[in-house]
């Protein structure tokens, strides 16, 4: 699998090893998914057509728990892609201490070119094929790239028809009123706040005195963009897959978000709408939004978004990375020779599977939280975790990235070491 994002993304943890002194069966173990599994889709389309669609879901490790992690529909989906999320997923849990391993699921297709009813009968025949390698004890599903509440919502009511019983832990992120939790929407943003809030002040940067670009305006970026514009930073540049826009002295979050929502890209929301004229603004391109002078950069669409190739562009001070594997591994290299912080995905896009975790909780106890409590909960949690791997990044003068991996390795190898490893086979004896 040479060259794949899959083992770009395994360099990773070779960074991270000689910092920790797990056993060699932990390390062996931590290299490879623990299963794998493809499925064909068949699907009746609209027009009465037969369309088969390529779906995965690859169970990465599940020594701390149950796999867990979300599913992405997009052309690009591919078995190496999923295995990759994955494997994040792994270490994202462990980082953050919850009590799952790693998973991920995928299907090949644009969803924009699916009517709605062709979007169900594709989600309920994912579920009908991979029902028998999931279960809210084996392997939990969540949104992720393209998919939100109303397609949970339907998985778990595919899995609960196979199961002949209401199975709501399962699938997270779902609608609330099929057991959904409070704050899980923007989790992913809320979470990503928190950490940049906790981090900030480290720095003695001042939200009024600092400006973000953020590339992506999906759930995780425009809820960002609002939150980091409502606390005083100012958010000059965003975009989407069509494209960017810039304005020097910070861009009106909620209209834009209002327009995006109405059907109309980012690009086109200045000029088409009433807000054309609020601000001065500038098209820019996604590529010239990622090179822009800002203090805070946040990638959060895509993997692969700052590569070898474009690396030398880059002029911000601090990389937030809210989408998973934003930033390859070469171009890590050069950023940290740079001098550019990068805070890594598995803590800072962490808030979404916390909340997650949260939801399932609820599921199984039946008692459901306030939005407030999720929110302290979610503040509490992530916030200890950014500051237990800052204090590992400056104790061993290693990138955030590679403190991230060192502080969740820590914690798999005590768990893969307690059911057993070589060592513990020659040295104790069973008394
Ligand atoms: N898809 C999200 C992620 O990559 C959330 C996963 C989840 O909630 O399980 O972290």
């Amino acid at each position: 699998m040479s060259d794949s994002l899959f083992s770009d993304a395994s360099k990773r943890l070779q960074a991270a090893l000689k910092y920790v002194s797990i056993s060699d069966d932990a390390i062996e173990h931590l290299k490879y998914p623990k299963s794998s599994l493809s499925v064909s889709i068949p699907v009746r389309m609209d027009d009465g057509s037969l369309k088969v669609f390529q779906g995965y879901r690859v169970r990465y490790d599940d020594t701390r728990g149950p796999a867990k992690g979300g599913v992405r529909y997009h052309p690009n989906v591919s078995l190496d892609e999923v295995q990759s999320l994955a494997f994040w997923m792994t270490f994202k849990c462990a980082a953050l201490n919850l009590p799952f391993g790693g998973g991920k699921g995928g299907i090949t297709v644009d969803p924009k070119a699916l009517s709605k009813l062709e979007l169900e009968r594709l989600s309920r025949g994912y579920i009908d094929a991979i029902a028998d390698f999931i279960g809210p004890d084996v392997d939990i599903l969540a949104p992720d790239v393209y998919t939100n509440a109303m397609i949970m919502g339907w998985m778990m009511d595919q899995y609960s028809i196979i199961r002949r019983q209401i199975s709501p832990a399962v699938v997270t992120g779902k609608p609330i009123t099929m057991g959904g939790s409070l704050g899980r929407d923007g989790a992913t943003a809320t979470g990503a706040f928190f950490v940049i809030e906790s981090i900030m002040p480290k720095f003695e940067q001042v939200p009024q005195e600092t400006t973000v670009a953020i590339q992506g305006f999906g759930n995780a970026g425009a809820v960002l963009a609002e939150l980091l514009a409502k606390a005083g930073y100012k958010v000059v540049a965003i975009s989407d897959s069509q494209g960017g826009i810039y304005a020097k002295n910070g861009l009106d979050i909620p209209s834009i978000r209002h327009y995006k929502a109405a059907g109309n890209g980012v690009k086109a929301v200045y000029c088409r709408n009433s807000v054309c004229n609020i601000v001065e603004h500038e098209v820019i391109t996604n590529q010239e939004l990622l090179a822009l002078d800002v203090d805070i950069l946040i990638p959060a669409a895509l993997e692969n978004q700052i590569t070898e190739e474009n690396v030398n562009t880059i002029n911000a001070k601090y990389i937030f990375e809210a989408a998973n594997g934003p930033v390859t591994s070469a171009a890590d290299r050069v950023l940290e020779a740079k001098g550019i912080y990068v805070f890594p995905d598995i803590l800072v896009n962490a808030g979404g599977v916390t909340v997650s975790y949260f939801e399932w909780v609820q599921n199984r106890s039946g008692l459901y939280w306030t939005l407030e409590e999720v929110n302290q909960r979610l503040k509490q949690k992530i916030v200890e975790e950014s500051n237990r791997i800052w204090s590992i990044s400056q104790e061993l003068a290693v990138p955030m990235r590679t403190a991230a991996y060192i502080h969740a390795l820590n914690r798999l190898g005590e768990a893969l070491n307690a059911k057993g490893t070589r060592d513990y086979y020659i040295n104790s004896r069973v008394s």
